[in-house]
């Protein structure tokens, strides 16, 4: 399915529409949207949209624009879009970002992200946008060093079969944790990662070549309503290689929380558990002495200190991070310093003869007489089969659950129980340059509001990273020059994330085609945190001396130094903080394939084993009995570390 010259028009319009001239200095100000060129390269991103289905949405949404009747529906006049005046336009616009239907305003909201993420984005190091020239943003510094790649994967270009002990489906935290355990402890073990192996000499530091590269879905995917975009890695060693570092262990309270839910004596709380998180530590390097805060963190640590809220340090899986120069390691790190899975587990694996096959999909689980057989992968155009005494899912719980499902394993609870942490963010802007592509990812966290309702449900505050691409698809859309002052002015704004632990859920479906569907709605009782959370960051970062808060709602919403926020709030709370109404992130998905003791509400067992399947494991976070309230990869990581270890012990 491809754009016609038509959509293309009709999408021209809109940028048209979305990035009008505007008085300023330079091109990225003053050249009308329609003159930039940007649907030349659109055809490319609709190209990598994960799934058939969004881009017949985008058509039929394209369509719509272009008819007298789509106008009536998406906007109230029986006119198409083309053929509306500017002004009438951009009315047009707004009106589909108050509608009722949220279809709708996830239409409108799509195109927009699709204008912003091409305004500002470019896979050629040596053509940079105009836009960054008016940011200020200097881009990569440089080519990427030439660093070998120590691990030499297998190559498999026609239909194959392999067999090993444990096959090991996904690298990430929770993959490649097994894989280093169980590699470690003798046994023979396959690895079948879906992503490539990129290493430092593939770290361009352009942001659509890492989301093209390194990120699930090219990071095109959203929640099935386009409420929510997910964010998760995809690559050899998942989501450790992208990630921002940030090492909580598992808190006190949440592990108790967690027995409790499981219907567990001990797992989590016990010694077994206490040991893995220790041991996933020392092995992932995780220390507090790399925590010089960035301008972004020192502003928000400001904001948190002047109303006299808990401010704390980061710990980091990291080693000699030179700390002040960089800020691109969201990207890939060029020196080596995050000690993501691919240079520490999974490294384990291979020093231990572990098999790594990459561009390997996994299909399906292979089962006999009840017990798991091995797997079916597709690798290009050829079969993989991989038997083994034990499978060992660790997908994500994004696609962990799917590949159950596909497989028609797991019971009635397989996909349901999934939580996405939602984040959303102010945008607080300061008289001074912040520059917030530059620094640490994250070195400081507030937990003042971690426990809003005496049951250890609330938000985290957290800063993070922030190139060009990231707010120009996110920030919400008024009018064109609020919008290019908003996102051309990125050196001056620091991002307040607000890091929900969300009390419910959602569920993880497969369409007949068996890719994954993820079902996810910010329930009314989770999105009376997210609202306290806005306001409570709007107050720190008026006290932190920001002229400007500009909320993550689908039309921003402006408190100004001398505004009250409570005025700020009401306007708000005008919009909403339902789907397409606040923009959502998810970073953190865990939950969709639960530990537990009964098979009715949970998929696998305290030994990490899918009820009733022998030899079937899952060890990543699909397997969180509830979400974690704190980044969960040390967590991923220390479940997968004691499965592993008692796997190990099984069939050792
Ligand atoms: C931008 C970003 C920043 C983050 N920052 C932090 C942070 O600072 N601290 C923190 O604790 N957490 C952070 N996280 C989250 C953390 O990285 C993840 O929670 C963690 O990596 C998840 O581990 P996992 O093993 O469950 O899955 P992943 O690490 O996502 O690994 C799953 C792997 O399975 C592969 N896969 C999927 N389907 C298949 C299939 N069918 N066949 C074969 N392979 C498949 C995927 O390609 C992927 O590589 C961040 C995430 C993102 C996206």
């Amino acid at each position: 399915m491809s754009l016609t010259d038509r959509d293309l028009a009709v999408f021209n319009a809109i940028v048209e529409t979305l990035l009008p001239s505007v008085e300023g200095d330079g091109p990225a100000w003053t050249t009308p949207g329609g003159e930039l060129g940007l649907e030349e390269n659109l055809p490319a991103v609709f190209a990598r949209l994960p799934h058939d289905q969004n881009r017949k949405d985008i058509k039929l949404f394209l369509s719509l624009l272009d008819s007298r009747a789509g106008g009536l529906l998406l906007f109230g006049r029986p006119k198409a879009f083309t053929s509306l005046g500017e002004g009438d336009r951009a009315e047009a616009v707004r009106s589909m970002e108050r509608h009722v239907v949220g279809l709708i305003r996830g239409g409108i909201r799509a195109l927009k992200t699709l204008t912003g993420f091409l305004w500002v984005s470019t896979e050629d190091a040596a053509i940079q946008p105009s836009t960054w020239a008016a940011i200020g943003y200097p881009g990569p510094d440089g080519p990427p060093p030439h660093v070998p790649k120590p691990i030499k994967v297998v190559e498999v270009e026609t239909d194959t079969e392999m067999s090993c002990d444990v096959v090991v489906v996904g690298s990430g935290a929770g993959g490649g944790t097994a894989a280093g355990v169980l590699a470690s402890s003798g046994l023979d073990v396959i690895v079948l990662e879906a992503g490539d192996y990129l290493n430092e000499s593939d770290f361009t530091h352009l942001e659509a070549d890492a989301y093209r590269d390194m990120y699930l879905d090219k990071a095109l995917n959203t929640t099935a309503d386009g409420g929510m975009a997910i964010l998760a890695g995809s690559t050899l060693g998942g989501g450790t290689v992208i990630n921002y570092t940030t090492s909580f262990a598992t808190p006190e309270p949440v592990r108790e929380e967690w027995d409790r839910v499981a219907g567990f004596d001990g797992v989590f709380t016990g010694d077994g558990y206490a040991t893995s998180i220790q041991q996933v530590e020392r092995r992932l390097d995780v220390n507090r002495s790399h925590g010089w805060p960035s301008t972004r963190a020192r502003l928000m640590e400001k904001g948190l200190r002047q109303m006299g809220w808990h401010v704390d340090e980061m710990p980091r899986n990291v080693a000699g991070c030179t700390e002040r120069d960089c800020g691109y390691c969201p990207l890939g790190c060029r020196i080596g310093a995050k000690r993501s899975s691919l240079l520490t587990y999974l490294q384990d694996a291979v020093d231990h003869r572990a098999r790594v096959v990459t561009g390997a999909h996994v299909i399906g689980v292979t089962t006999e007489m009840g017990r798991a057989t091995g797997v079916i992968a597709r690798v290009g155009v050829s079969r993989l089969v991989v038997r083994a005494e034990a499978v060992v899912l660790a997908a994500g719980a994004l696609n962990t659950p799917a590949v159950l499902l596909r497989s028609r394993l797991g019971g009635p609870a397989t996909g349901d129980y999934l939580h996405l942490h939602p984040v959303t963010a102010v945008w607080a802007r300061f008289e001074q340059r912040v520059d917030p592509w530059t620094g640490i990812m994250q070195t400081r966290y507030s937990d003042e509001f971690a426990d809003l309702d005496g049951h250890g449900y609330g938000f985290k505050f957290e800063t993070a990273p922030l190139h060009p691409l990231f707010p120009a698809a996110f920030i919400g859309w008024e009018d064109g020059a609020s919008f290019k002052r908003d996102i051309l002015g990125l050196g001056h704004l620091d991002v307040g994330g607000i890091l929900l632990r969300d009390r419910d859920h959602g569920r993880v479906v497969v369409r007949r085609d068996g890719s994954p569907v993820w079902k996810y709605v910010v329930s009314k009782y989770d999105q009376a945190h997210i609202r306290e959370g806005v306001k409570r960051a709007t107050e720190m970062y008026a006290a932190a001396g920001a002229d400007e808060v500009i909320s993550s709602t689908i039309r921003p919403i402006r408190w100004r130094r001398g505004d009250s926020v409570e005025a700020f709030m009401e306007g708000v709370d005008r919009i909403g903080y339902g789907s397409n109404r606040t923009g959502y992130f998810t970073f953190h998905q865990m939950g969709s394939a639960r530990m537990g003791s009964n098979p009715q509400t949970s998929v696998v067992d305290a030994a990490n084993q899918v009820h009733g399947v022998g030899g079937l494991y899952v060890m990543d976070g699909s397997c969180f009995p509830a979400s974690s309230g704190v980044n969960p990869m040390v967590s991923i990581a220390a479940i997968a570390h004691r499965g592993a270890t008692l796997l190990a012990e099984r069939i050792g």
